[in-house]
């Protein structure tokens, strides 16, 4: 078995680790504290070619692979994990029309995703009452000669309000005759659109620098052209976008938790207490070396199932094993550098308050830990 990254991955990982460290990191609690979205770090990312790191070159992307797309990520998630959100969303937007779209969309979105034009791409397929059952989404879209017309609303949209350009699920088909998923279809709706409105920004426990809000969408009319896929064929989009978002988050959390663990070993050797540094402690050493254990754990996971899918193989399930295994031990970890900072790990100042605020919802966005295990079990019993 080969651990060793190629060339492109390294490459990847360095670039993507020099600009997390000197750029983003000293910047992550000032945008975190004023709930900055990290605008000018946008065009820096595309510059340097992670806002599309899977997308061909054709089509304005770095063409590096879904591995070097994760190393990427862990690194960028590590300096800031609302930075990070950001970039994963629009990756996984760039691939979904990349992957289903037509020539002329994929022209018309993808060089924009990729070099920062279009700023961020956004995933609209949550609702108030439709989280981890999108088949009970109420958005419609009827046709209306050569346009669509959208009514309806989103709920907790990441980057919805900076976004160029939007991938939104609407239902094409009454339930009637297209019970549960089969009647959704998938449009591209660009940012700004006449009768596109967006909410206000949530006031979120973590990722406090990242953009989620609603968005309504009332008499939006859109060209024909725009549905992506084929009409009522939209859920099957999402389900495969997601498949793909799960390593990009898994991967976000690896990163969070890394830092997490860092700043733990740090401090474990500065802060002393009874006269001897916390770190000679046994009970420190022993969380140390838990957190270090499952931190590898969900990196090799998390690299099986991006391995998976760049080499074109079945990765759904290794997905959401990934997804599942590394977001709750991010939470573990994240928790126990808490502990092991005291007191100054429950103050803003020392960095391991954001990371615990951050990874918190890496267990309930694209997919709750119980949806992963039902799609593991899924896949255990019906094989
Ligand atoms: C910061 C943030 C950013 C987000 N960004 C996006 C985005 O860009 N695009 C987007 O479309 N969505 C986004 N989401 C929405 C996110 O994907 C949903 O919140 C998530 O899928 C859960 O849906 P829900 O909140 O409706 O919870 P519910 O589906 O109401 O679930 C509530 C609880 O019930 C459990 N549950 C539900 N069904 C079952 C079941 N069958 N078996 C066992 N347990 C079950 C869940 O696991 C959870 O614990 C974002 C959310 C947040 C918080």
């Amino acid at each position: 078995m080969d651990f060793e990254l190629n060339e492109t991955q390294q490459l990847i990982r360095t670039a993507a680790r020099d600009f997390a460290t000197k750029r983003l990191a000293p910047a992550a609690h000032d945008l975190d504290e004023r709930e900055r979205f990290p605008l000018e770090f946008i065009k820096e990312l595309a510059g340097l070619g992670l806002m599309a790191v899977n997308l061909p070159a054709d089509l304005g992307g770095s063409s590096a692979g879904v591995v070097a797309y994760s190393l990427a990520m862990q690194e960028i998630a590590s300096a800031c994990a609302s930075t990070a959100v950001t970039m994963a969303v629009t990756n996984m937007v760039g691939e979904v029309i990349a992957q289903f779209g037509s020539d002329a969309q994929k022209q018309r979105y993808c060089p924009g995703l990729a070099n920062g034009d279009l700023v961020a791409g956004a995933f609209a397929l949550s609702e108030t009452d439709a989280g981890s059952d999108p088949g009970g989404m109420a958005t419609t879209a009827t046709r209306d000669g050569d346009y669509w017309t959208l009514n309806g609303s989103k709920q907790w949209i990441t980057s919805g309000a900076h976004a160029g350009v939007m991938v939104v699920w609407a239902r094409t088909a009454p339930r009637e005759t297209h019970p549960g998923t089969r009647g959704i279809s998938c449009f591209l709706v660009e940012g700004g659109t006449p009768g596109l409105r967006i909410g206000r920004a949530e006031d979120k426990m973590g990722l406090r620098a990242s953009n989620t809000v609603s968005l309504s969408f009332e008499n939006c009319r859109i060209p024909s052209s725009h549905l992506l896929g084929v009409e009522n064929g939209g859920f099957r989009i999402a389900m495969m976008a997601l498949d793909g978002g799960r390593i990009g988050i898994a991967s976000q959390a690896i990163g969070i938790a890394r830092a997490a663990l860092q700043e733990s070993v740090r401090y474990a050797k500065d802060r002393k207490a009874f006269g001897k540094s916390i770190g000679d402690f046994q009970a420190i050493q022993w969380k140390l070396a838990d957190m270090q254990t499952e931190l590898d754990a969900a990196y090799l996971l998390t690299m099986r199932a991006a391995w998976l899918k760049e080499n074109g193989q079945a990765f759904s399930r290794e997905a959401s094993i990934a997804k599942l295994f590394a977001t709750e031990a991010a939470n573990r970890i994240c928790n126990e550098a808490v502990q092991i900072h005291g007191g100054y790990g429950y103050i803003r100042e020392f960095g391991a308050e954001r990371h615990l605020r951050d990874v918190r919802v890496t267990t309930i966005y694209e997919g709750t830990s119980e949806v992963q295990r039902i799609v593991i079990a899924r896949a255990l019993l019906t094989s």
